[in-house]
């Protein structure tokens, strides 16, 4: 029989994209993994060989900023539960999600698996930051304890259809998209925060899955791994593609009283293309017409 897999956060942005039959997607609504008794009983009930932990608190810019004790709390709680009820149950190997913001504000560039917790993170997410950071030390511990094949990944910004469109708290990518669609849709100015020229690494949804599938099955290292294009791209530039997809010909607004984050993080993704050199990553454009068809279409549904 197929190994089963949990995919904890199994309808969110890259869950989702776990499309296998042996895949099992577990919701938000079915277990609230903050409380242990919930994550118990969701591997008393079906017997699983790994698992993959999306499930976060997770949000952008905004999100971060304004909303800092419950995104440490709800992380640090839902990560420590997690991956000590799969070790409890036997899981055998476990694969969780970190995130480029776990990296130190002042670091030397590029960022890489060796560097996480060489200094304070920034200040904008720094208790989500630092509750992630502990899902490396939780695993790492756990590896050297108890020879569990546990791992982390840590993709940059990552962005696709099943994203969430929130206004206020998304990343910058489907906030952008929806703020694009409701300027376009009551002729209002398209209006975008900082001076659009911070820096950021795009990877897209589906391209994550398959390589953190490639993770579960192949990575036996202690560290982490980045899973990044380690291609920039300025914020500016991103706004131009979207105005273009979206056919916006209306004003676009730079609001300079919101901020501009960190000015940009770029990463090293030579591990993951020394182990897969050959794989091809989704052009950004070619990603954002997609995500921006699927959003389009299911303007009713999306969550935002
Ligand atoms: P970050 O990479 O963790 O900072 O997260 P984001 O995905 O939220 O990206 C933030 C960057 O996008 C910052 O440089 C923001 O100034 C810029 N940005 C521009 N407009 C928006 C917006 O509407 N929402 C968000 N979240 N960021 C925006």
């Amino acid at each position: 029989m197929e190994n089963k897999v949990l995919v904890t956060g199994g309808y969110g942005l890259v869950g989702s994209e776990f499309k296998k039959p042996n895949f099992i997607p577990l919701s938000s609504s079915e277990a609230d993994l903050r409380i242990r008794e919930d994550v118990d009983n969701i591997f008393k009930t079906i017997k699983f060989d790994s698992v993959i932990h999306c499930a976060g608190k997770v949000g952008g810019l905004g999100g971060n900023m304004y909303n800092k004790g419950q995104f440490f709390y709800d992380n640090i709680m839902i990560n420590t539960n997690v991956i000590e009820s799969a070790r409890v149950h036997g899981i055998k190997n476990l694969v969780a999600f970190l995130s480029t913001c776990v990296f130190p504000d002042k670091v030397e560039y590029p960022l890489t698996e060796s560097k996480i917790h060489l200094g304070p993170p920034h200040f904008s997410n720094d208790a989500y930051a630092y509750a992630k950071r502990m899902s490396d030390v939780q695993i790492r511990a756990y590896k050297e304890q108890y020879g569990l094949n546990y791992k982390t990944v840590i993709p940059t910004n990552i962005y696709g259809p099943n994203d969430n469109y929130d206004i206020i708290n998304g990343h910058v990518i489907p906030s952008l998209i929806h703020k694009c669609y409701l300027a376009r849709e009551n002729n209002t100015d398209f209006e975008i925060w900082g001076s659009g020229n911070p820096l950021r690494e795009f990877i897209f949804s589906k391209d994550i899955a398959k390589l953190t599938e490639w993770v579960l099955d192949n990575y036996e290292e202690n560290e982490p791994i980045i899973l990044s294009t380690s291609e920039e791209i300025s914020i500016k530039e991103v706004v131009g593609v979207i105005t273009e997809l979206m056919n916006f010909k209306g004003n676009v607004r730079w609001n300079m009283s919101k901020p501009d984050g960190q000015f940009r993080k770029p990463s090293d993704n030579s591990k993951i293309k020394n182990y897969l050199p050959d794989f091809k990553f989704t052009p950004l454009y070619d990603g954002l017409k997609e995500t921006i068809e699927y959003f389009e279409k299911n303007y009713n549904i999306i969550r935002k």
